[in-house]
Formats: structure tokens, sequence, C-alpha cells
């Protein structure tokens, strides 16, 4: 039986071609293809800089520690995510606070923020980590604005949503990770998401200040410039000017993104087309879809539907070869941050997104025909 995934990457000759000639030429790492493919994805992002890193979590990392999180910090992220968005305020030693979601978009909700910073006095929260979940772009804007009353800064976790955009107030059209409104941004390049590297991520941002900490962050803290030096002894002369990591991205991986990434403005089209046919497909059902609002651009990394049966259709969808997922459980939930004391039931609204969801296989060389199958067996197995 063939199965279909709810996710997988597309990789084509022109990318095997490309990874061969990195492969062959002089740089395996450190050399032409990390700038040129910072510069193609930040001029795709429509951000100002960009910066190659390992993955997407190495990514998340970089940002809490250029942002100087620490074991007095407090930030809120939703708890309907992939755990690294959390997870790396806590490798800095700062306390993660998990705020419910919106329950139609399933975004981080504003209010639930507000109320949060409300009840705790001024300077109790460092940050906010808003994730585009499933593709949706969370509105930066309005974040911004709660965040600049609150000294706070913003890292969007961009990684569903290379592509995707909202339209501010003022009528212009916002792309996912541009650092328009959010501080830092990432993505990552696992093959799941948008742009397959194997492993990479990329972080995006129109602070010269952070991109500066986050390419010395990103190299052992390790800098040649005469600048930031104290002495100079020569021309092999280095120094180590702060506790960096080695979060690099080869060059072999670079050529991949760079190839995979002439590719991804029709393979953003393709998932749309997908998602509007599964609208269409679950209109007339209680199949609960998500419906991006007037001027949203949904970049569709998942489709997610909403249904009471959900184990019985998963069970069922994978019995036909559909592997189906679900995104996610709720990251407080987790054995580990259960440990730390969060409690399960906090947040009403996650939880009752959690116990109905399931995503729906979505990727770019998804056949029409697959499609169908899928649709059928979701209509035959949700009820
Ligand atoms: C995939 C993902 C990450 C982590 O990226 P990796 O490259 O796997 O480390 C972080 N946040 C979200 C929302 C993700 O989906």
């Amino acid at each position: 039986m063939k199965v279909i995934p709810y996710g997988r990457q597309n990789i084509t000759q022109e990318d095997v071609d490309a990874v061969v000639h990195t492969l062959t030429s002089e740089f395996l790492t450190q050399g032409p293809k990390v700038l040129e493919f910072e510069e193609k994805f930040a001029r795709y992002i429509d951000s100002r800089y960009a910066v190659a890193v390992a993955n997407g979590t190495a990514a998340l990392h970089l940002c809490a520690l250029a942002l100087g999180v620490d074991s007095h910090s407090k930030v809120i992220t939703s708890p309907i995510t992939f755990s690294a968005s959390a997870n790396c305020v806590r490798y800095c030693g700062g306390e993660v606070v998990f705020a419910d979601i919106d329950r139609s978009t399933v975004l981080l909700d504003l209010e639930k923020v507000q109320i949060l910073l409300e009840k705790s006095p001024m300077g109790t929260y460092q940050g906010i980590i808003p994730v585009d979940f499933a593709g949706y772009p969370v509105n930066l804007e309005a974040f911004r604005k709660l965040a600049d009353a609150y000294g706070l800064w913003i890292i969007e976790d961009a990684c569903h949503a290379p592509g995707g955009s909202f339209i501010d107030s003022k009528g212009k059209k916002q792309f996912c990770g541009n650092g328009t409104y959010a501080d830092l941004a990432i993505f990552s390049f696992h093959p799941v998401k948008h742009i397959a590297c194997g492993e990479g991520g990329m972080i995006t941002t129109n602070n010269k200040n952070l991109y500066d900490k986050l390419l010395l962050l990103r190299t052992h803290g390790i800098t040649k410039d005469p600048n930031l030096m104290q002495e100079n002894q020569g021309g092999w002369y280095y120094e180590m000017i702060d506790l960096g990591y080695n979060y690099r991205l080869t060059d072999i991986q670079c050529a991949l993104g760079i190839s995979q990434l002439t590719r991804a403005p029709q393979g953003l089209l393709r998932r749309q087309e997908i998602a509007r046919r599964y609208d269409e497909a679950f209109s007339n059902s209680e199949i609960q879809c998500i419906i991006p609002e007037e001027g949203v651009n949904h970049a569709y990394h998942l489709y997610v539907i909403r249904i009471d049966k959900r184990k019985t259709l998963y069970d069922a969808l994978r019995q036909n070869g559909i592997y189906a997922q679900v995104h996610y459980v709720p990251v407080h939930n987790m054995p580990y941050y259960q440990k730390l004391g969060y409690e399960k039931e906090i947040m009403p609204l996650a939880q009752a997104y959690y116990e109905k969801c399931i995503s729906l296989p979505m990727y770019p060389t998804l056949s029409d025909e697959e499609q169908s199958f899928v649709i059928t067996k979701v209509l035959e197995n949700a009820f």
C-alpha cells in the first residue's frame, strides 16, 4: 500500500545537481553558498538581514541568547506549537509562561497575553514568542503595540509560514518574518517544512545590532574584527569574545536550500490550492476547518481540521495508508513541563483544540487523486 504522509519534501534533479556541484567545490562549509542563501532568503521574506543556522531550534536558542534571556527572564508563548518554541527559553534558564490560544485561529491570543501582563508588575516579563501556527500569520502589528507598552521583545516563530503574509492597519502587506514588527524571526528547513535542507534554520531581522550578535554567537563567539578585538597579534589571531556555539549551516545544505527556494512561491500556491479543495470538500459537514480572515495569506504548512471522533478518524486513515498527524500535544502537558509544575488544565481552549485536531496530508506534490482519496476516507470515517 502506498503511504500518504502528512507532509513531505520535494527533491528535484536541480536540487541534486546543486548539492553535487557544491560537494565537488572548494568549500563544504563556511563558503559562498551560506551568504547567497541568506541574501536570497532575506529577499524572499522581505527582511533586511538573515543568518543561516544549523536548524530551527538552534535559531530559537540564538535568538534567546541575543536578546539576553537568563534565569531572571519570563517569556510568554503559545501551548500549541512544537516544543522548541518554549524550550529555547529553558536553554537560557528562563521561565516559560503559556497563554491560551484563540479558538478560531489557534494562534496565541493577544487578549490572554494582555491579561497576563496586566496582572503582574511592570518588568515581570521580557518577551513574547508568537507562532505562525500551521502557516497562519500572526497579526504582529497588534502584538508589537502590546509589547511596546510593556517593554517586551518579540521572537516570531515563523517555521510554518515562509511566504505567508497579513495586511497591517496601513494597508501594507507584511510577510511573516520580515522584521517590521518582530525583533527576530526564525524558520526551519526540516524536510516537512516548506524548504528542505535536511536540517537547517534561518533567523531574519531588520536590527543590525542583533544581526551582529547572532553572527558572533553562531560561531563560538569568535571574531577577527579589529574593532571588536582587544589586541591583534598577527594574521592568525582571533579572539573569542562571547560564549557562542557551532550552529553553522554547511554550504552543502545551503546549496540545497537555494535550489529549493526557487520553487517556494509555486509550492506555496500549490499548498493553497490543496487547502481550497479541502475547505470546499468539508464545507457542508461538521468538520471544522480553519478559514483565514480577510487579508491573510495563509502559508499552509499544515491543514488542520477539528472533529469529535479524532482517534477513530486517525486510526481509519492509518489503515488506509494515510499518515495524518496531530499538531500538537500542548507543550505544557509534556512530562518535562509537568515536572516543572505546570498544570494540565490551565488552558482550556488549547486542551479543547488538542482533543479534536488532526492534520491532513498537505505538501506540493500531493496529487489530486491522492487528495480525493484522503477526502473520501475522511468523509467516510469522520462521523
Ligand atoms: C520545526 C519547528 C521548530 C524547530 O525546527 P527544527 O529545524 O526542527 O529544529 C520550531 N518551531 C516550530 C513551530 C516548528 O514547526
